[in-house]
Formats: structure tokens, sequence, C-alpha cells
């Protein structure tokens, strides 16, 4: 028998989005229904950014102790997977068991739900035998998932996901990794320092298509150094198993691994969740500046197709918070950083030049190589990376910039705030930068602009 409630919010995916918006809402007074069929949380603690960079830290670890011989003695590496995957278990995700998320949405007043939300109407959800009815709104956060590719004979071999790298006991002996972006690139350079024989295959010119083509050189450069093989402007055309997958490329080149792990890109998950009731097609959701999708809808993270991270994600709660309770909303264009935890980590925001031009912009471009500023001269083995600017040279203002480095990802907090605030290029080249710090690339890179 269907039983019937009503809510004035119901949030459909509690990933790091729903969960935000869902603690805003709740904090106002409102009454929630949360709804999840998998795990709150959603991907970014069970089987994305936390577990993933659990593996790049002690991946990074192993890396440091073979540069020991070059700058501080004798050191044995001898990797072992088993603590990297007991602190994935234990400390990242509680052997895949959301009590305590679960626990922490209800203590703050939300009633859970667990189970496929499927729409009925607008502003009506069903979850398995319930019926809820939203009074005010819903709010779509279902995230995405993997984009399966359809590749003859790669259904019958079998291959991994971001979940299954994740929940690996083991590192590989070899690995194929069809997906040249941030997701395979981080995955391929940790099983290849745990020992893993590594091949990446990528269809676009150049691994990180999305970059900077410097910070894809760079990105390449440094996993060729470290024996993993590259493979870009080749398509996947055919696999094949046996013992081993055998992965064949458009131009007859052919991959083995005894693991395949496809990351390719991630689709919005909105299948069967019935958005034809909206009038929504999907499979990602389109938002207005305030993150309304219909009449009594918003969308919110993976789901709108707007980027893949969990802080846009969370960013998005608060803007969809803020219109839901009636008070002004931040900004929905607030610039993007974005990085890819390899080793050198590789951060960038705002326009690439490429897409500064494409814009019209009228661009000035500086460059400038982390290994060469003093604190990359003294850190010695492991200093690649750069630093480069695009500058909107009209309006005297960084427009874009990429940070890669040993700490690129921090380092683009200061050129992100730059972008951000309209700091105007006069200011950055006035200020005093510590010296030696990765940070001062950026002043080579301002006295580079032409
Ligand atoms: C390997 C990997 C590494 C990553 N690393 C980073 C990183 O370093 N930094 C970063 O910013 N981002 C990273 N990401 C991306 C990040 O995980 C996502 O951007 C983020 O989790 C998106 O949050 P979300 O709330 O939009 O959706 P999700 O986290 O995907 O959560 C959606 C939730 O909705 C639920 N759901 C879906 N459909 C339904 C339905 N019909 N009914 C009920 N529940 C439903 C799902 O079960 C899920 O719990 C990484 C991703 C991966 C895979």
């Amino acid at each position: 028998m269907t039983e019937n409630s009503s809510a004035d919010v119901i949030v459909i995916g509690l990933g790091p989005g729903g969960e935000t918006v869902a603690a805003r809402l709740l904090e106002a007074g409102l009454d929630v229904v949360g709804i999840d069929r998998e795990l709150v949380g959603g991907e970014c603690p069970y089987w994305g950014c936390i577990p993933s960079k659990m593996m790049v830290r002690a991946a990074g670890a192993l890396q440091e102790g073979r540069r020991v011989p070059l700058l501080a003695g004798a050191a044995e590496v001898r990797p072992d997977f088993a603590p990297v995957a007991r602190r994935i278990r234990a400390e990242a995700t509680d052997d895949w068991d959301d009590a305590v998320a679960v626990a922490r949405f209800e203590k703050a007043g939300g009633r859970f739900l667990r189970g496929s939300a499927a729409i009925e109407a607008p502003g009506r959800i069903r979850v398995g035998d319930e019926t809820v009815q939203a009074r005010r709104g819903v709010v779509v956060a279902t995230g995405s998932s993997p984009v399966r590719p359809r590749i003859p004979g790669l259904a019958e071999a079998g291959y991994w996901t971001n979940r299954e790298a994740i929940a690996a006991t083991s590192a590989p002996d070899s690995l194929v990794v069809l997906g040249g972006g941030a997701i395979g690139l981080e995955l391929a350079q940790a099983f290849a320092r745990f020992g893993a024989a590594v091949a990446v295959v990528e269809g676009a010119d150049r691994i990180l298509p999305n970059e900077e083509p410097e910070a894809s050189e760079l990105a390449e450069r440094v996993l060729a150094a470290e024996g993993i093989s590259v493979h870009a402007g080749r398509r996947a055309t055919a696999v094949r198993r046996d013992a081993d997958r055998h992965v064949t490329l458009e131009d007859g080149t052919q991959v083995s691994g005894a693991e395949l792990l496809v990351s390719v890109g991630r689709r919005p998950s909105t299948r069967g969740l019935g958005l034809e009731h909206y009038g929504i097609e999907g499979p990602a959701v389109p938002v207005d500046p305030a993150m309304r999708a219909a009449e009594g809808l918003w969308a919110i993270g993976d789901v709108t197709g707007l980027g893949g991270f969990t802080h846009l994600s969370v960013h998005h709660a608060g803007i969809a918070a803020a219109d839901i309770l009636g008070e002004p909303t931040p900004d929905q264009h607030a610039v993007v950083p974005r990085v890819t935890f390899t080793d050198p980590e590789i951060g960038s925001v705002g326009f690439t030049e490429a897409a500064a031009r494409a814009a019209g912009l009228r661009v000035l471009v500086g460059t400038a190589d982390a290994a060469m500023t003093s604190r990359g001269f003294t850190h010695g083995p492991g200093n690649a990376g750069l630093i480069k600017l695009v500058v909107d040279a009209d309006r005297d203002l960084l427009v874009g910039a990429t940070s890669a480095g040993p700490s690129g990802g921090e380092v683009l907090g200061l050129l992100a705030l730059v972008v951000h605030a309209h700091v105007p290029v006069a200011a950055l080249r006035s200020m005093i930068f510590a010296y030696p710090t990765f940070h001062r690339g950026v002043l080579d890179a301002l006295a580079a602009l032409s």
C-alpha cells in the first residue's frame, strides 16, 4: 500500500551538493526529505575525491622515497598497496557505510529515505512504497556516472570504472587506462608508482585536452619519465580478453593490461528520474542563474552538466538554498578552479589562451618554468611545473591561468582570486611575493607577458 507524506523541500541525491542544500534548508527551519539510492555523501567521499587523493598521497610518498638517493642518502622503497586500501576502507569510506552521514542528516532534522526517486508529477516524488509531496519545491542533485563507451568487445571483456579502481585491494601488474583526463591520469600515475605497467589511451590529440597545451606536454613528459606510455590522438576500436585485456587502437597499435580502467568522462545521472514531467529531456538539467530548472524545481552539481567538481556542487547548493529561502543568490558565474592531482599538480582557472582568443579578446600571454624559479631550483628532483597567465590586454585583467608544479593546486588559489576579484594586473605586479616560494613564478610569468 502506498504511503503518502509531504515536506517543504525534497532533495533527490545526497552527494556533496544535496547534503549541503539540505543542511542549509534545515538550518533555516524548513521541513526536508532527502533521498538517496546509494550512500549519503555521494561519489566524492566513497569513490571519488577523497579516496583518490589518499591514493595520490601514498603514491607521492613512494616517489619522494625514490628521490632520496638524489637528495639525502639511501632509501629502499618497496611499494605495498595494503596501507592505502586500509586507509580508504577505514578512514575515507567506513567500509562504504554511510551510517554517520545519515545520522548527521537526521540529527539536523531531515527525514531520510533510501531508494531510487522517481518524479510522478511536478512536486510529487515516489520512493519505493512512499509518495512525498513537496510544498515548496524539489532539488535534483543526482550527480553523474561514468560514460560507458560503445567499443566492440568492451562490455564482454569487463572493466573498471573509478569505483572498482578505488575499491582495489592491490595494484594490478599492468593497467590500460582509457581516457587521459584528470581522473584517468591521477589513477594511472598512482597505480604506476605502486608498480603497475600503465598505458594511457586518449582519443583527443593530447592528454588533458581541456587544459593549456603546455600543461598537456608537461604531464606527458612527466608520465613518460615514470614509464607510463601515453597513446594520444588514437581511439580504441576493439577490446579482447584472455588472461589480460587487449585494446586495439585505430592505427593498429595494441595495448594490454591485466586490468582496464575506463575513464572517458561522466554523464549526468537522470535516467529513469521522470524529468519529462517537468518538460526536461536530459541527460543534463539546464538551469538559470538561480539554479532553477523549472517552476518549483532546482538542479545543482554534476547533473547540471556545468562541471564535475565537488566545490561547484557545493557552490550551486548555496545558490539554490538562497533562492528557495528568498534570499539574494551568490553569483553562479563565479570562476571555477580545477585541479588535476597528478604530480606535478596541474591547476587552472578561467580561460585558456585558445579560449580567450576564440572569445575575441586581445590577449597577452606569459609563461614561466617552475623548475627555474628559486624555489624550484632548491627543490630539485620533482620540480617540474609552469605558470601560464592569460591577460585581457584591453582591460589589464587576468582572465585565465595555469599553475602546475609540486604545489600547483595551492598556488592556483592566488591566481583564482585574481581572476575572480578582477584584480588589475598592475596591482599583481606591485605585490611583494615571499622569496623563495613557488608562487613567485607568477612574477616571472608577468615579466614574460607579450
Ligand atoms: C575518481 C574521482 C575523483 C574525483 N576527484 C575530485 C577532486 O579531487 N575534486 C573535485 O572537486 N571533484 C572530484 N571529483 C568529482 C566529484 O566527486 C563530483 O563532482 C561530486 O561528487 C559531485 O557531487 P554531486 O552532489 O553533484 O553528485 P554525486 O556526488 O554524484 O551524488 C549524487 C547522489 O545522487 C544519488 N542518486 C542519483 N540518482 C538518484 C535517484 N534517482 N534517486 C535517489 N538518489 C539518486 C546517488 O546515489 C548519489 O549519492 C572526482 C570524481 C571521481 C569519480
